[in-house]
């Protein structure tokens, strides 16, 4: 080895017993209707900190309550808005029930709401902003769970929970309380008058995990100017999970223009598709997700339930993909 040689060596071993930490990935693992498919009710993914700290990200219909096998140890809790896709107002009976054109939502989650339902038999804090957090913790303390495990994360602010720090950005949707999640009276009057509870705004999320990696949750929401000013110029997001589904928020050619020009991150993850996004796990052709395949930049990964994806400091998918 000449001199140069040795000091890019001795350089690169030191960097390596420096960061050691930006070696580590981030598992990705989506908890959709159908094993190997992305299918329209599908919106739930499970986070894996380096350090072991587990984090389900909106339940929705497609977890099978908190008795389902593929949540393990669920230690954080995140709910963008509290829509019934969301949150979960029904779910399936086990994973893998019904198809994925026509899933299973025969288990009623009212008037608890899954999220509450596997956040009391897991023992998870429920991370929300806006002013969600008191829904979740009257929910828990009616249940004979703690309501200390609500957690506020407002816009603008952070909370570190298992080693992640966790912050709420704006989204550019609604946010109302389906009545059947109140009950009772008021629940009954206010349905018949066809409103809604106010919990403040809808939210998204940016999670900086313990390796580094900053990742984008758009939950439902329009194109906004935070986007760019928040997401990116703050935060620096190197992995988004975008909804792209239409008519409920961007659309495909929407959420690729959020993508490509206002987060930029190194990869993105599509969701919320509202369709059958793939058969046999290949992308079907003529869907909203080929189409929002087809008009992102950068490397866009399809949540094939149960498989695992995991993702370095920069964004870079390193398994799984
Ligand atoms: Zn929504």
């Amino acid at each position: 080895m000449n001199r140069s040689t040795w000091i890019a060596a001795l350089g690169a071993f030191s960097t390596a017993l420096a960061f050691p930490v930006l070696a580590q990935t981030v598992k990705v693992t989506p908890l959709g209707g159908i094993d190997g498919e992305f299918c329209p009710q599908d919106r739930a993914l499970i986070f894996e900190d380096p350090n072991g700290t587990r984090i389900l990200y909106d339940p929705g219909r497609t977890v099978a309550g908190a008795s389902d096998p593929r949540l393990g140890k669920i230690d954080i809790i995140l709910v963008s808005h509290m829509h019934g896709d969301h949150v979960g107002n029904a779910h399936n009976k086990a994973p893998n029930s019904g198809t994925c054109e026509k899933p299973d939502v025969s288990v009623s989650a009212v008037p608890n709401t899954s999220a509450v339902n596997i956040a009391l038999a897991k023992k998870s804090k429920i991370v929300t902003g806006s002013e969600m957090p008191p829904f979740f913790a009257a929910k828990l303390k009616a249940n004979g769970g703690d309501p200390a495990n609500s957690i506020l994360a407002r816009f603008g602010g952070s909370v570190t929970v298992g080693g992640v720090r966790i912050a709420t950005v704006t989204a550019l949707h609604s946010n109302g309380v389906d009545p059947d999640f109140i009950g009772g009276d008021l629940g009954k009057a206010m349905k018949d008058a066809g409103i809604a509870g106010d919990v403040g705004l809808a939210t998204g999320y940016v999670l900086r995990f313990s390796n580094g990696l900053v990742v984008y949750l758009s939950g439902d929401t329009g194109i906004l100017a935070d986007q760019e000013l928040v997401v990116q110029n703050y935060y620096h997001a190197k992995l988004a999970v975008m909804n792209m589904g239409d008519g409920f928020s961007t659309g495909p050619s929407e959420a690729a223009y959020v993508i490509n020009e206002l987060v930029k991150p190194a990869s993105v993850i599509p969701s919320h598709a509202n369709e059958v996004g793939t058969v046999g796990g290949k992308v079907r052709p003529g869907s909203k997700t080929e189409a929002f395949m087809k008009a992102v930049k950068v490397p866009a990964y399809i949540p094939l339930s149960g498989k695992t994806m995991e993702f370095d400091a920069a964004g870079k998918c390193t398994g799984g993909c």
